[in-house]
Order: C-alpha cells, then sequence, then structure tokens
C-alpha cells in the first residue's frame, strides 16, 4: 500500500490541531495524543525521504541553523505608523484625510497596537514561501525558518486565499511566556530578559530554529498586501486573512466614524491590562482601499493610517547616580542610573536626562525619589521629582564641566541645549561612534565588521579613522579578541566590497554633521563629486535646494578642517566612490527640474512608487494633493473623484501616464 496518502492525511490532521490549539485557542485533543501522531509522521518521514516535504508539520520543530540572514528586499516597502497622543490629533488626522479625500463619509478599522517585531510573510498557492523582518523598511531578513516553528504561523493555508499575496503582522511573546522564559533563567542563575518586545524580536535572529521553536512566540496578523486579493477594505481583508487560517485578534473593530473610534480607544485604554499580551495603543485605519490609495504616504507613513498612543505609565524610585555619555558627534547626554522598578512590563534601571538644563529645569538630585515615565521610546525618562521625600542634606547637581572620557574641557554653543566634547580627533567614544556609523547598512554596508570590532580595532591601535579601515591586514585582525582567520577574511572582504557604495552613501557615510541621508543625496546629485563640494563657498551651499545656513557652515568646517581632508584623499586613493559614477547618472536628468506633479490612480507600467521615482530622477517634484501649485497631475485608472473636481476647478492639466514618459523622453 502507498503510505503517501497516509502521510498526507497525517499532515493535514496535525495542521488542523495546531490551528485548533495556537490560532482558535480551543485544542480538541490532547497534547499527549497530539505527540503520538507527531511521532507517527515522524516515523513515516524518515522511512520514506522521498515524500520529504519543508512545509511538513514535523518541520515546525526547528534545527536548521542560518549563520547568516540573508537580506531580502520588499516588493511592498514596509512603513512605519505616526503617531498620536489626543482626541484633537485624531480630529486632525481625521480632518487632513478629509481635506484630501473631500466630503466622503469615512469608516475607520480599529485594532490594537501589538508590541513585538514587525514580520512580512508571503504565501504561495497556499504555501508559506517566506517570511522577512521589517529591516529599514525597504528591505530586511529572512527568517523563514524561524517563522516555520511559531505555531500560529499557518504553513498551509485553507479556503479560498489568492495565490500570491504578502501578509503583514507581529511577532510577539505573550507576558505568560515571557515570565516562564524568564522563571527558568532565573533558576539557572541567568540574568533575565528585559521585556517581552525585545525579547520577540531578538528571537527571530537567533541562529538556531530548535531555540526558536522552544520559545511561546505568537504572530498576530494586521494587513493584507498584493494585487488581485479582491477585497475592498482593510476589515473585509482581516476577516478573509482569518478564513484562511491566520490569527487576526478578535478585538479589530469596524468603526463607522470616529466617535466610535475614540469609544474603542477610551474602552482599551481601561482595559488593555486584561490582554495576555503587551499592547501600547490602537492603530487607526481609514477602512475603504481605494480611499488609501488615494491618500497615499508620506515618505515613512501612510497618510490612511494612524496610531494613537496611550499614556505612558509612570512608577516613582530613588536616583543613585547620574553618568555622562559621549556621543560620536562629541553631544554629552546625562544618564539617570536608578534603583531598578517595574514599569510597563520591563525593569527600568536607567534613565534619559536628556541635558543640563533639564537637570536644573526639574532640580534633579542624586537621592531623589523620582517619577519614570515609559513613553513610545525605548529609554525611559525621568518627569518630576517628588519634593516630599528630598533627603534634608541633598544638593544641586552640578553638571560636569569635563568630558568623562578624555578630560577635556566641554563647550557648550550659544542656542545649543546639549554640552559637547570638543576633542573631535582625540576622544575614544566620538572615534569609535564615528567609524561605528560608517559601517552602518545605510551608508558603506560593510558586513563583516560590527560594531563591537569597531571599539575592539580602536582600542588595538588598529583604526582610528575611516581610511584605517581600508589598510587593516589579515595578519593584525587575527589575535584579536574572538578573531579567526574566517572572521578576518569576511571583515576584509566585506571593507574591500564597500568601494563600490556609491557617492551619496559615503558622503552620508563621512557623518557631516546635519548631513543625513536625504541631504547628502541633495549634495551629490548637485555638485557630483567631493572635490566640488569641498571647494564651494558657504553662499554657493545655501543656493542648492533645501540646503540651510546650519548645514552650508557644518559642510564647510568640515572640508576647512585639514585632518578631514587628508582621510578623503586616502580614500579616493583606496577607490573609494568619491564622484557620482557614470552609470548612475544617466538615469536621470532635468527635464522636468521645477515642475510639481501630483500622482492619482492605478497605473500599468509604473507603480505608483515607480512613477514617483521617474518623476524625481528626472528633476520634479511629487506633491501629495492638489493645488495652485500644482503643474501636471499625472491620472492612472480610478483617479479619485475629489482630485479630478479639484484639478479641474484649478485648470491643472492631467495628463496620462504614456503623456508623461514621452515628456522625460524629450
Ligand atoms: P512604529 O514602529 O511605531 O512606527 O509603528 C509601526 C509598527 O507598528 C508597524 O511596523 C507594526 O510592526 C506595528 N503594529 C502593531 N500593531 C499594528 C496594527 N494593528 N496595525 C499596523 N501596525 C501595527
Ligand atoms: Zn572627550
Amino acid at each position: 500500500m502507498d503510505v503517501l496518502p497516509k502521510i498526507q492525511a497525517l499532515r493535514d490532521e496535525l495542521n488542523l490541531h495546531n490551528y485548533n490549539y495556537y490560532v482558535l485557542d480551543n485544542p480538541t485533543i490532547s497534547d499527549y495524543e497530539f505527540d503520538l501522531k507527531l511521532k507517527e509522521l515522524q516515523d513515516l518521514e524518515a522511512q520514506h525521504p522521498e515524500y520529504f516535504d519543508e512545509n511538513s508539520p514535523t518541520q515546525r520543530v526547528g534545527g536548521t541553523i542560518t549563520k547568516n540572514f540573508e537580506t531580502v528586499k520588499h516588493e511592498y516597502r514596509m512603513y512605519s505608523l505616526d503617531n498620536s497622543y489626543s482626541k484633537e490629533d485624531l480630529l486632525d488626522w481625521e480632518r487632513r484625510a478629509q481635506k484630501i479625500l473631500g466630503d466622503v463619509p469615512l469608516e475607520y478599522t480599529c485594532e490594537l497596537k501589538y508590541d513585538g517585531a514587525s514580520i512580512s510573510i508571503s504565501y504561495e498557492n497556499g504555501k508559506l514561501k517566506r517570511a522577512v523582518t521589517r529591516g529599514d523598511g525597504f528591505q530586511g531578513d529572512d527568517v523563514t525558518n524561524n517563522i516555520k516553528t511559531i505555531k500560529a504561523v499557518p504553513i498551509k493555508l485553507k479556503g479560498d486565499f489568492p495565490e500570491k499575496f504578502d501578509i503583514r503582522g507581529e511577532i510577539i511573546l505573550p507576558f505568560a511566556g515571557f515570565e516562564k522564559m524568564n522563571q527558568e533563567l532565573i533558576e539557572i542563575g541567568e540574568t533575565p530578559y528585559a521585556n517581552p518586545r525585545n525579547t520577540a524580536s531578538g528571537s527571530l535572529k537567533l541562529q538556531d530554529s530548535a531555540e526558536v521553536a522552544k520559545r511561546p512566540l505568537d504572530c498576530l496578523l494586521y494587513s493584507l498586501i498584493g494585487n488581485n486579493l479582491h477585497i475592498t477594505s482593510h476589515f473585509e481583508g482581516l476577516e478573509k486573512a482569518r478564513q484562511w487560517g491566520f490569527k487576526v485578534p478578535k478585538q479589530s473593530h469596524l468603526a463607522k466614524n470616529m466617535n466610535e473610534v475614540l469609544d474603542f480607544i477610551d474602552y482599551w485604554d481601561k482595559h488593555r491590562h486584561e490582554m495576555p499580551y503587551e499592547t501600547d495603543g490602537v492603530v487607526v485605519k481609514i477602512n475603504n482601499l481605494h480611499l488609501q490609495d488615494e491618500l497615499g504616504y508620506t515618505a515613512k507613513s501612510p497618510r490612511w493610517a494612524i496610531a494613537y498612543k496611550f499614556k505612558a505609565e509612570q512608577v516613582s524610585t530613588k536616583l543613585n547616580s547620574i553618568s555622562y555619555q559621549v556621543g560620536r558627534t562629541g553631544a554629552i547626554t546625562p544618564v539617570a542610573n536608578l534603583m531598578p522598578v517595574q514599569l510597563a512590563g520591563t525593569v527600568v534601571k536607567r534613565a534619559s536626562l536628556h541635558n543640563a538644563d533639564q537637570i536644573e529645569k526639574l532640580d534633579i538630585r542624586i537621592g531623589d525619589e523620582v517619577f519614570v515615565e515609559k513613553g513610545g521610546e525605548i529609554i525611559p525618562k525621568i518627569i518630576g521629582v517628588d519634593f516630599s521625600k528630598r533627603p534634608s542634606h541633598s544638593e544641586p547637581t552640578k553638571y560636569i564641566t569635563h568630558c568623562p572620557e578624555c578630560q577635556t574641557e566641554l563647550e557648550r554653543k550659544e542656542g545649543e541645549a546639549n554640552h559637547y566634547c570638543p576633542n573631535f580627533y582625540g576622544c575614544p567614544p566620538q572615534i569609535i561612534g564615528r567609524i561605528q556609523h560608517f559601517i552602518t547598512r545605510k551608508a558603506m554596508d560593510i558586513e563583516g565588521l560590527g560594531g563591537e570590532t569597531v571599539a575592539l580595532l580602536f582600542n588595538n591601535g588598529l583604526v582610528t579613522n575611516f581610511a584605517d579601515l581600508y589598510e587593516l591586514k589579515k595578519e593584525q585582525i587575527i589575535p584579536l579578541e574572538r578573531m579567526a582567520e574566517k572572521s578576518a577574511d569576511n571583515m576584509i572582504k566585506g571593507i574591500q566590497k564597500s568601494k563600490e557604495i556609491p557617492f551619496e552613501r559615503v558622503l552620508y557615510a563621512l557623518g557631516i554633521r546635519y548631513v543625513g541621508e536625504t541631504v547628502a543625496k541633495k549634495l551629490a546629485k548637485h555638485y557630483k563629486s567631493i572635490d566640488a563640494i569641498a571647494s564651494a563657498s558657504l553662499m554657493d551651499l545655501i543656493l542648492v535646494d533645501e540646503i540651510g545656513e546650519k548645514i552650508a557652515q557644518s559642510v564647510i568646517e568640515f572640508f576647512d578642517n585639514q585632518e578631514n581632508r587628508l582621510i578623503i584623499e586616502r580614500l579616493k586613493q583606496h577607490g573609494v566612490q568619491l564622484e557620482v559614477s557614470a552609470s548612475n547618472d544617466t538615469a536621470v536628468s532635468d527635464t522636468l527640474s521645477g515642475k510639481t506633479f501630483v500622482v492619482s490612480g492605478v497605473f500599468e507600467k509604473f507603480s505608483r512608487d515607480d512613477l514617483k521615482k521617474a518623476i524625481e530622477d528626472n528633476g520634479g517634484k511629487v506633491g501629495s494633493s492638489i493645488s495652485a501649485k500644482t503643474h501636471f497631475v499625472v491620472a492612472g485608472d480610478n483617479m479619485g473623484p475629489a482630485k479630478l473636481e479639484k484639478a479641474k476647478q484649478l485648470n491643472i492639466p492631467i495628463i496620462s501616464e504614456n503623456d508623461f514618459i514621452e515628456m522625460i523622453n524629450g
């Protein structure tokens, strides 16, 4: 008799039991019976390796080791969410949306904001294909093997699913599981984990998937992405996803208007602690997908969604001491060392004090009982002092006058909040910090070299600036702590490879104050080479679109410095890209310079994002809504009626994508 039907029947049965247990929270057989069936399947699969299936429930126990997670580009970018903190914020948001959409009635989906690590999972023909972390939103790490061990994630879908789609959600660690993990650590004398969220996101990057399988992770889904999904609203998408076997929290609610949204928020502000996992807010999304499309995105987040953050929780605890950290720009940050205290699911030991003014304003003294709050950020902050508990002998805090790392006298510029250590070239954390910035993903993206290794290289006198990296020799690296032939090879290979990084990113990597990614792009595009930037005058720089005096001044200062010029000279000799390469330059033009475009509808030859990119690459600007300043509206199918009306009113030419293509081809 053929065993394949039997194997398949067992797989289906086990998948169903996993679903009942982990998604529905409603098991129909005992754990013991489940284990027996799993064992039976394992045995059959072992006897018949020809029927191996990577999506069998037996594969959920993990065991694959991933040394380096592969970087994968997201087919659809993973945006973040704008935050709001009050009803007024929400009403403002609604007003802004309504202004773009016109006077249409709006419905909203309300979901809890799950606090974990975001994940994007691709399915094809009902099978789990790939799971990728959010990363920087454009690309993330392929963590498929680890995600498969999470039983709430279906590996095979049921019902009437589309052929191909992505689903987005959050990998979380419920409180109970988190506490159990910590209990086990405490028993063996290890340090417990600080909070569920970091533990969840750390779990995704464990090399051994069998370790991940042991962690009680869960996966809550909140959005479907793809073409031909045959859904017209977000809420419908959630319901469909649920039918296909995904865990979509049933708290998600369709609100008919903003008042119902506010009711939902009020309710959950009071009841959120009853949830088995951490939630720090509510996510409100405009339900109609056409309207979502109409609203589009800002640089970072969708205009059709907003997160409402619950008010942070507070506790009071004792301030034991203050220490001072030196950042890569030399800025000093005072840090409070606190008597450890439990706050919003984490143990808090340290808090940011921001700067000298803040300490003075709040009159914070060592020995004080202080109020600590955890807002959206990971590091909690001190918001005040309990003066009734102040010890009688306490003294006002004297801010340090000299750098704790290099003893140089600190400076504070007019109008700046922070003190700075001016010892740019001699202060260790500044040097290390700059090199750490240089190697990051958005900058030179050097594989095989991490932040800690940079510190190690510096402490061993091997690198003190960017150029030194390119002169490192294998023999120098191998003797260092935790280094070996292989890691040294990888490091050198990674450094050599960074010579291919385009000029705009090199410029960003240099860490010139106020020159972030966007400014670096602007400067690179305008000047085309580092030499041209270095010889530009202040006036010259200010005349570049969107470069203000503060940035210009900082650029001038950077290139005035002899040491910087030397380092750049050396980088040039090593072949680092210090000018725009020809291949990067031809794809762009200035044809659309001075023209503002608004994009609306769906296109055949471009995705909306590609169309916007094409506009910018050719020197044009992309506007978000139609106004008197708009020069052209590029319209695709299903252009929103409100936009059409507005464009007609203002007499703005509406062009097709073909007209647009003709326009850029001259
Ligand atoms: P932020 O990282 O603060 O910009 O918030 C955006 C993140 O919130 C997303 O990347 C998701 O990981 C997470 N998130 C949690 N719950 C939801 C939800 N219900 N809908 C959308 N995003 C959510
Ligand atoms: Zn210093």
